[in-house]
């Protein structure tokens, strides 16, 4: 089967390069050139574990190509994924803008029976106008399947070859083999294909998203409790967690969610509530808890400092929405940095691997230069009067805690993600803010 995969970013990239991997001739498409020129190199655009040496593998083989012009590939395509961006519009209804450009792209330049497989994420009823976009620019045969994508930035390749399930919108019984033919590696270890039609997977990417991130505004407001009551979140986190009808995943309390999906999604789903009358009260309610969660750290810093940061200069340890990625979007450590500019401080920030998309990300804050993009997590220490974690990567987790006191002015932590132990970190004589617990 040769495939197109339109859309080279974390989902399309990862998408291709591991259907290349499978065994499938690959070429992905993007209107990038940069980024085109950069993977014809064999070189990464995103930080994603693991990915370059597969792309490395499959473009030596000759199975995984690039290029910006999409209409030779579509046309000499079996399979043509769909894998652009669905950002926000501006009333929170997702942009769907690029997905119907690729699709009337598709339909233009079709030459032959096609599958067309939606990976982006969309609302309901987005492959029905696919499927009308494509008809009007073509005799050929084709069918649309909706396919969402359910990776992790930081650990997609491994979800994508080993899914804990494949959702699979579709209507004809020819697309059921094609989609079983091109996930048949991914499924050897019996996970299963789950088929259905296209509304219900386009809304299962949307419940799924929503139900993560309900879980996790949940044990936000229950740590702002906590904090409230003297109890320690951690604790009933475990202890909420070890019942097997709850689990212990997304449970962490922390600076509240950002990232590419659940954001915009849960706006999104909201939207298609709203288009049929219908008030999403629970998702509304995880969006406004994680909104005010992003900024508790801020107000925690301010609630300490003083209203007044001028002259003050704090040390931000990571910008990554998440470790293992280098993805910035909806951030919680850029809401706070954009605070903590605005009430006079200067900000000294390191991360391994997000430092340049922070400071794209931040780069339209009137003093933005007053943040410095620091070599390590003791250069971002050195002379701040606290410092603030907001992303726990490894690196982050045992700093040396002499050397971080030598470095601070003053012996203060805001811990974004409760990864310190306040004891321990009391006992080496820092005054500790955790979320939902007390030092
Ligand atoms: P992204 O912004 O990283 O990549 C999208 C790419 O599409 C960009 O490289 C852009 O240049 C390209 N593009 C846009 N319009 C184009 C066009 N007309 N022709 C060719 N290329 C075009 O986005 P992403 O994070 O990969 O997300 C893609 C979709 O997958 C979104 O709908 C997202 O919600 C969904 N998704 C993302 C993740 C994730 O973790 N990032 C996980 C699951 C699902």
């Amino acid at each position: 089967m040769r495939i197109c995969v339109v859309g080279t970013g974390y989902v399309g990239l990862v998408a291709g390069t591991c259907l290349a991997d499978q065994g499938f001739h690959v070429i992905c498409v993007d209107r990038d050139e940069a980024k085109i020129a950069g993977l014809k190199e064999g070189n990464l655009p995103i930080y994603e574990p693991g990915l370059e040496d597969i792309l490395r593998r499959a473009m030596r083989k000759g199975a995984l190509e690039f290029t910006t012009d999409g209409h030779g590939p579509i046309a000499a395509a079996d399979v043509v994924y769909i894998a652009v961006g669905t950002p926000s519009s501006e009333d929170g209804s997702a942009d769907l803008g690029a997905v119907y450009a690729v699709a009337e792209q598709i339909g233009e330049a079709m030459d032959g029976p096609t599958t067309v497989v939606i990976k982006s994420t969309v609302p309901v009823g987005t492959a029905d106008a696919v499927r009308a976009r494509i008809a009007a620019r073509t005799t050929e045969t084709f069918d649309v399947i909706s396919n969402p994508e359910f990776l992790k930035e930081g650990a997609a390749v491994e979800d994508f070859t080993h899914p804990d399930r494949i959702v699979v919108g579709c209507a004809s019984p020819e697309s059921v083999k094609v989609m079983q033919a091109l996930y048949a590696g991914l499924v050897r270890t019996g996970r299963p294909i789950v088929f259905m039609d296209n509304r219900s997977a386009e809304l299962t990417k949307y419940a799924a998203n929503a139900l993560l991130a309900t879980k996790i505004s949940f044990m936000n407001e229950i740590a702002r409790l906590c904090e409230a009551v003297g109890a320690d979140v951690e604790a009933v986190r475990l202890g909420v967690g070890s019942d097997s009808r709850i689990g212990p995943r997304f449970l962490f309390a922390g600076a509240g969610f950002g990232g590419s999906c659940f954001p915009k999604d849960i706006r999104a789903l909201q939207e298609q509530g709203r288009a049929v009358g219908l008030e999403l009260e629970i998702t509304a309610a995880v969006e406004s808890v994680n909104r005010s969660q992003k900024d508790l750290m801020a107000d925690k810093v301010i609630q300490r400092f003083g209203s007044d940061l001028s002259g003050k200069t704090f040390a931000i340890w990571g910008l990554a929405f998440k470790p293992r990625t280098d993805d910035v979007r909806e951030a919680p450590a850029l809401v706070v940095i954009r605070r903590l500019l605005d009430a006079g401080a200067s900000i000294q920030a390191y991360d391994p691997e997000a430092m340049t998309e922070a400071q794209h990300g931040l780069a339209d804050h009137p003093r933005a230069s007053e943040v410095a993009y620091t070599d390590g997590p003791l250069t971002a220490a050195d002379g701040a009067d606290a410092l603030v974690l907001m992303t726990e990567w490894s690196e982050f987790r045992n700093p040396d805690l002499q050397a971080l006191g030598d470095c601070l002015v003053q012996r203060v932590i805001f811990d974004g993600r409760n990864i310190y132990p306040p004891e321990v970190v009391a006992e080496a004589g820092f005054e500790y803010h955790g979320i939902g617990r007390t030092a």
